[in-house]
């Protein structure tokens, strides 16, 4: 709850500033009047915000389930000056993307399909993700309330996945809304980790093809495939057997000496593939380089990761009264330990099914080993500790040519804490080529002159380690098959082919 400030500075009949002062009104979340909301059946579901590819694929998973769930487009620059106009001010940019796409979407709902306000907040829902946090993460909900209010849909209803809690709805009437049952969370964890892998899979490939969009053909054919299993009920595992077929016949040059970016920091900057992190993934593979992007997965192993650490910190604090055995902090660990599994499973087998080879789901007990001389564990909120480990392990383990973290202006855990913590990583390994950058929103040209001058240093990096190979030898066709995926000390795609044609 916070107070609207009406102080407002305008000017008078000579031009000059002066104060209007008025009584500050109580902010109130829900509607002034009650509002007869659509029944269930009729209800539609919004959400979006991922990357395209898990965005479209949630859509066929949830459809399989009986929601009528639609996903909304890429938020784009326009959602961004949207969410700023009906926003409050202070906010970071993943808020105003994203609050923005949604009262986008909704004025296109009235102005170019004709459907009346109040038909659109009596009939659709909002699905986002919420809950506690010691940044701006913990106000989504009401920064929501607020801009669709001031926008014109007051009562419009939004329902949260708190990472913390499982799932919680803003309030009695929602309640009934969807069934948060296992197979929903199941259903929709699996359209995530099948996205992460297609998405992970054509990111090795697209700067490597032969032919100019036959990459992003084949992942447009991957989609429709893994969706048609979502909707049909048929096999996931079968699907992923399909889209390999598909893949395979995207033919590569994959001795042409690139730099491999990897591309981490704040969840959204870091993940979106539009203009709230100026399209960062394409503009490096223009540019001429390959991208290891941070998967979904990483963040859901992470918020694993701390209810876990939470969990065993509660077992270590007994109070005089406690029972001998804690069946509910036991039953706690238990699911944590289920879900844990549950993602490693599930990942290896559709990976292996599509013929991903060379990547793991991220160790986060290693991660946090490696972050915790210089970022404190218990200090949560954004990516926690993970940016300060993924730079130190992309250095240790020879990962990257260059590491970009990318943090939206003014965020507090990557901007403020992490990249504090990051210079003195620099110091004790100045061997790392770190890029540390912000989005606003605005300044694109600076944005990508900091990252040209940064990619400068990568790619001659990556020429001098592909040169020191020695490579007198025939080369077989099997390194242009994106299935021959080999893992050495070398870091760059063709220095790494090469190499283990020489072991
Ligand atoms: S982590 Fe940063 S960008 Fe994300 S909600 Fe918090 S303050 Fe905003």
């Amino acid at each position: 709850m916070s107070l609207s400030c009406t102080n407002l500075k305008t000017p008078d009949n000579n031009g000059d500033l002066r104060f209007l002062h008025h009584t500050p009104d109580q902010w109130r979340e829900g509607p002034a009047n009650a509002i007869d909301y659509a029944p269930k059946e009729e209800t539609v579901f919004l959400s979006g915000g991922l990357t395209l590819l898990q965005d479209k694929l949630i859509e066929a998973a949830l459809n399989s389930l009986g929601i009528n769930f639609t996903a909304l487009p890429n938020p784009d620059f326009k959602a961004f000056q949207t969410g700023k106009a009906f926003g409050n001010r202070g906010q970071c940019n993943p808020t105003y993307f994203t609050v923005g796409n949604l009262v986008k979407y909704l004025q296109q709902l009235r102005d170019e399909k004709g459907l009346s306000t109040e038909e659109i907040v009596k009939k659709y829902v909002y699905i986002t993700a919420g809950g506690c946090g010691p940044c701006r993460f913990g106000m989504y909900i009401t920064e929501y309330k607020k801009a669709l209010a001031d926008a014109g849909f007051e009562g419009f209803r939004l329902t949260a996945f708190d990472h913390e809690k499982g799932i919680f709805q803003g309030d009695e009437i929602e309640e009934q809304l969807l069934d948060y049952t296992p197979t929903f969370f199941v259903t929709l964890a699996k359209a995530v980790v099948i996205g992460d892998i297609i998405n992970m899979l054509g990111y090795k490939m697209r700067p490597y093809e032969v032919e100019r969009g036959t990459t992003d053909a084949a992942l447009e054919a991957c989609r429709t495939i893994v969706s048609n299993a979502f909707l049909e009920h048929k096999s996931l595992i079968g699907a992923m057997w399909q889209c390999r077929k598909v893949l395979s016949k995207v033919q590569l040059d994959r001795l042409q000496v690139k730099p491999k970016v990897m591309v981490m920091g704040e969840f959204w900057a870091a993940m979106t593939e539009g203009d709230g992190n100026y399209n960062l993934y394409r503009f490096l593979e223009a540019e001429g380089a390959e991208c290891i992007p941070q998967l979904i997965i990483n963040r859901l192993m992470l918020s694993l990761w701390e209810a876990e650490q939470e969990n065993l910190k509660q077992q270590q604090l007994p109070g005089k009264d406690a029972p001998a055995v804690d069946f509910s902090s036991l039953k706690s660990r238990l699911l944590i330990k289920a879900g844990k599994a549950a993602v490693k499973t599930h990942f290896t087998l559709y990976a292996k099914a599509i013929g991903l080879h060379d990547y793991d789901v991220p160790d986060i007990d290693k991660l946090a080993s490696l972050a915790k001389e210089y970022y404190t564990l218990e200090c949560s909120g954004g990516e926690g500790h993970l940016e300060v480990a993924h730079l130190i392990e992309a250095v240790k383990d020879n990962l990257a040519h260059l590491v970009i973290s990318v943090k939206p202006f003014g965020c507090m855990p990557s901007s403020a804490v992490s990249d504090g913590v990051q210079s003195l990583v620099t110091a004790r390994y100045p061997q790392a080529n770190f890029l540390s950058i912000e989005t606003s929103g605005e300044g694109a040209a600076n944005f990508y002159s900091r990252v040209q001058m940064a990619l400068f240093k990568a790619k001659q990096a990556a020429k001098e380690e592909f040169e020191a190979i020695e490579k007198e030898m025939h080369i077989p066709e099997k390194v242009n098959n994106y299935l021959y995926q080999p893992v050495n000390d070398k870091i760059g795609t063709a220095a790494t082919l090469v190499q283990s044609l020489c072991l």
